[in-house]
C-alpha cells in the first residue's frame, strides 16, 4: 500500500538490491522510484528497473553533478528517457544553500535543459530545490511543465505556496518524523491530493531508525507519522498517495491484482 517516490539504490550490488526490494515488498511497499543523479548511475537505474517489477526509474543530472558533464550528456539523457520503465526526469533542480556547491550559473542551464526534455516528452520532473523553490517552480512554469514533484521538501510557507500555486506536488521524507521538524505543523497546509512520501534512501532514515542507513522498507514510518499528524487512518493516507502517484507519473503501471482462479 505504500509507495517510495524517491530512493537512491544505484550503488547497491545485485545481491543487496534483491534484499532491499524483498524487504520493502514484505512491509507493503508496492513501488519504488529508483532515482539517478548522473548519466552513469542512470544506466544502473535502468538495469535495476529491468530486473524488478516494483522498481520504476527517474533519470537526470542533480545540481551536485553539473560540473564536468560530457558533451553528449543531453543526448544520452534523452535516449534513456524513452525506456518504458523511466517515468520521470530527475533528480534535477537548484540548490542555493551552500557556496561550495556548483555555481548557480552552471546549475540553472542544466536544470532548464532537463525541463525542456521533460516537456517535450510530457514527462513529470523530480525537483531537488533548496533555498530556491520560487525560482525552480517559476522555471518549471515558464518552460511549460505541468507535472512536477518537489522531493524531500523542507521549505517554509512561502516556498510551499510557490510549489502549490503552480499546481505541483510535494514529497515528504523521514524529516517529518523528526521531533523538531517544522514540517510537522506545515503539513496541514499541503492539500492531501498533492502529497507524496519518500525515503531518499540511503539518507534521512525516519524515527525510530534515525541515523541508520535508510531503505525503502522504512517508508511506512513516514506514511504512518503523516497519518498520525493529520488524524487519519494510515490506510486512507496510503490509498491517497497511490492515487496521487498514478496521477503524477502517468507511465507508471501498478502491478496487476492476482487473478482469481
Ligand atoms: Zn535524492
Amino acid at each position: 500500500m505504500w509507495i517510495d517516490s524517491h530512493a537512491h539504490l544505484f550503488d547497491s550490488s545485485d545481491n543487496e538490491l534483491s534484499l532491499i526490494v524483498d524487504e520493502a515488498t514484505g512491509t507493503g511497499v508496492d513501488a519504488i522510484v529508483s532515482t539517478a543523479t548522473d548519466i552513469i548511475n542512470a544506466r544502473q537505474v535502468i538495469h535495476h528497473c529491468e530486473n524488478y517489477s516494483q522498481l520504476w526509474g527517474a533519470v537526470g543530472i542533480s545540481p551536485f553533478d553539473v560540473t564536468d558533464l560530457p558533451a553528449t550528456w543531453f543526448d544520452d539523457l534523452c535516449s534513456l528517457l524513452d525506456h518504458p520503465k523511466i517515468i520521470a526526469v530527475g533528480e534535477t533542480g537548484i540548490d542555493a544553500t551552500n557556496p561550495r556547491y556548483p555555481p548557480l550559473s552552471l546549475q540553472r542551464p542544466v536544470f532548464e535543459q532537463q525541463l525542456i526534455a521533460a516537456r517535450d516528452r510530457q514527462l513529470p520532473i523530480i525537483i531537488h530545490s533548496r533555498g530556491a523553490e520560487k525560482e525552480t517552480a517559476g522555471l518549471c512554469r515558464a518552460n511549460g511543465i505541468v507535472f512536477a514533484m518537489f522531493h524531500c521538501f523542507t521549505g517554509d510557507h512561502r516556498s510551499l505556496r510557490a510549489i502549490l500555486d503552480n499546481g505541483y506536488y510535494v514529497s515528504l521524507s523521514g524529516i517529518v518524523t523528526f521531533p523538531r521538524s517544522e514540517l510537522r505543523d506545515l503539513i496541514r497546509n499541503i492539500p492531501i491530493e498533492r502529497l507524496l512520501i519518500e525515503t531518499d534512501s540511503p539518507y534521512l532514515a525516519p524515527v525510530p531508525h534515525r541515523g541508520k542507513k535508510n531503505r525503502p522498507a522504512l517508508v511506512r514510518f513516514v506514511g504512518e507519522e503523516i497519518a498520525r499528524l493529520l488524524g487519519k487512518p494510515s490506510g486512507q493516507i496510503g490509498r491517497q498517495i497511490q492515487e496521487n502517484f498514478a496521477r503524477l507519473f502517468q507511465k507508471y503501471r501498478p502491478a496487476a491484482e492476482p487473478s482469481p482462479h
